[in-house]
């Protein structure tokens, strides 16, 4: 115990603090920790506030503490696939699927018909593969799991790796080309510029010590004017006049047709990169084709059978959950019959893409007549959605948007805030002084939760300038 004076007697004991928190849903070992935590800051500090005002101050840190745990967020972002957000929201059967799977036994690598261990997942494999126009496929962790896997199978013996250096890009947060390949072991061999490199240029780069050529898709931003990268074909003439593997790494997995939905650009499939004479292609779970976040390796049998000897591939396989999350995305994709009808779509990600601006309208309108007493100025505006995870850099969708202008005292700031702390916490965009939430990345289900949290966060506004004055008066 520190030595006790006047003022150190004033702070509330750890038990008293837990009394106070008893509501905090947060296992009591955690509750114990920030107390103390807070407790001792409280100790050392050289002025301190009264037992209420540390209980309070510890009763936000708590507050603030499980708001982080990994919860329900409403989207108004108007960015798809959001990384930050998660990426791609499941589908209802995938997480049927996932959960049969998860609470019962299952033949994740067990053959039925033999009753012999059997090959873990080869109803996946199988299907991913017909879907990605492939001999066969395989699923680890991510795509940047892909990569390396990739990588170091194919420069075991010959370390040198051909990349253009129109494509020694970095994805994200952390991923980037040049590090990804130092971390396989590999060696980099850059060839063209940055704007340019057509085949011809990998020529003189192969050598003896070249294992691999990788083609890196240029997903998540867009490159104008004098600029020229080599087609898959001509660099496969090349590739296999050397006998040299070529793999290309094409990111978003895209592996249907989104040109209905207003998306201009090219987003290259797997099927596509393969059917012009790439060896493998690798591709995220957790994009385009909206499933599980996972990294799909597609190509011939060989190689892909391959690749799964390899001792690393065994620390980045995916798990029962994964995998049947995945089953089930791509047979959804298998099953698609009518690409035209967007509510039938049960893939979230090409749902909210496909959604069109009438209908985000419609749900607008509903939306401000629900929330027309509230304090502020509401109304509705238009908006520019992105699909986002480093793909379709140009692509802007049509869309709707509920600004929000808060009504003085609140801010802009304050009201961000509120609503990100809010249940389910709303995360939308500030622009041109209005707080937005764009209506495309809000699923119709949360219409309701969007309307109860926003009343909540502009009401307690309210309730809290009113306490503010009844306080300032007793003050006074
Ligand atoms: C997104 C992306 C990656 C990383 O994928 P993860 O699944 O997040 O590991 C790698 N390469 C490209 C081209 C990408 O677009």
């Amino acid at each position: 115990m520190p030595e006790s004076s006047d003022h150190r007697r004033s702070i509330p004991s750890v038990e008293k603090v837990l009394q106070a928190l008893h509501s905090s849903t947060l296992p009591r070992p955690v509750l114990t920790k920030l107390a103390r935590e807070e407790l001792a800051r409280f100790r050392s500090s050289e002025s301190i506030p009264s037992a209420d005002d540390v209980i309070q101050t510890i009763r936000l840190r708590v507050d603030a503490f499980s708001r982080s745990k990994i919860r329900r967020v409403i989207n108004g972002t108007g960015v798809v696939l959001h990384t930050n957000l998660g990426r791609a929201p499941l589908s209802d059967r995938a997480v049927r699927a996932m959960v049969e799977n998860a609470v019962h036994y299952n033949n994740l690598e067990y053959d039925l018909e033999t009753g012999l261990r059997g090959g873990r997942a080869s109803y996946l494999e199988h299907n991913l593969a017909l879907l990605s126009g492939a001999e066969a496929a395989t699923v680890v962790n991510n795509c940047a799991a892909a990569l390396i896997l990739v990588l170091k199978h194919f420069t075991r013996s010959r370390p040198e790796v051909i990349v253009s250096r129109g494509e020694l890009v970095q994805i994200g947060g952390g991923f980037r080309i040049p590090e990804i390949l130092e971390a396989s072991g590999a060696r980099l061999r850059e060839v063209g510029t940055t704007n340019r490199t057509v085949a011809a240029d990998y020529v003189p780069a192969i050598n003896d010590a070249t294992g691999l050529i990788l083609r890196v898709h240029r997903g998540n931003f867009h490159m104008e004017g004098f600029v020229e990268s080599p087609h898959v074909a001509d660099l496969s003439k090349i590739a296999k006049q050397f006998h040299i593997p070529l793999v290309e790494d094409i990111g978003s997995g895209a592996v249907t047709n989104i040109h209905a939905a207003s998306v201009m650009e090219d987003e290259p499939t797997p099927a596509e990169v393969l059917g012009e004479g790439a060896d493998m292609v690798c591709f995220s779970g957790d994009k385009l084709l909206g499933g599980p976040q996972a990294g799909i390796i597609a190509g011939s049998r060989d190689a892909v059978s391959r690749l799964k000897q390899e001792p690393l591939y065994r620390a980045l396989r995916c798990d029962k959950l994964i995998l049947s999350a995945l089953q089930a995305t791509v047979d959804s994709h298998l099953e698609r019959t009518d690409q035209n009808d967007p509510s039938q779509e049960e893939l979230p990600v090409l749902r909210l893409i496909r959604t069109s601006v009438d209908e985000l309208n419609r749900r607008g309108v509903e939306l401000l007549e629900k929330l027309r007493d509230l304090p502020g100025e509401l109304h509705l505006g238009t908006a520019q959605s992105q699909v986002g995870g480093g793909t379709l850099p140009k692509t802007r969708l049509p869309s709707v948007a509920l600004g929000i202008c808060p009504r003085a005292p609140l801010t802009l700031e304050t009201l961000s805030l509120r609503l990100r702390q809010s249940d389910p916490a709303i995360v939308g965009y500030v622009e041109h002084n209005v707080f937005k939430i764009d209506l495309r990345t809000v699923f119709p289900s949360q219409d309701e939760d969007l309307v109860k949290s926003l009343r909540e966060t502009m009401a307690t506004d309210r309730a809290e300038r009113i306490s503010a004055k009844v306080q300032s008066k007793s003050g006074s």
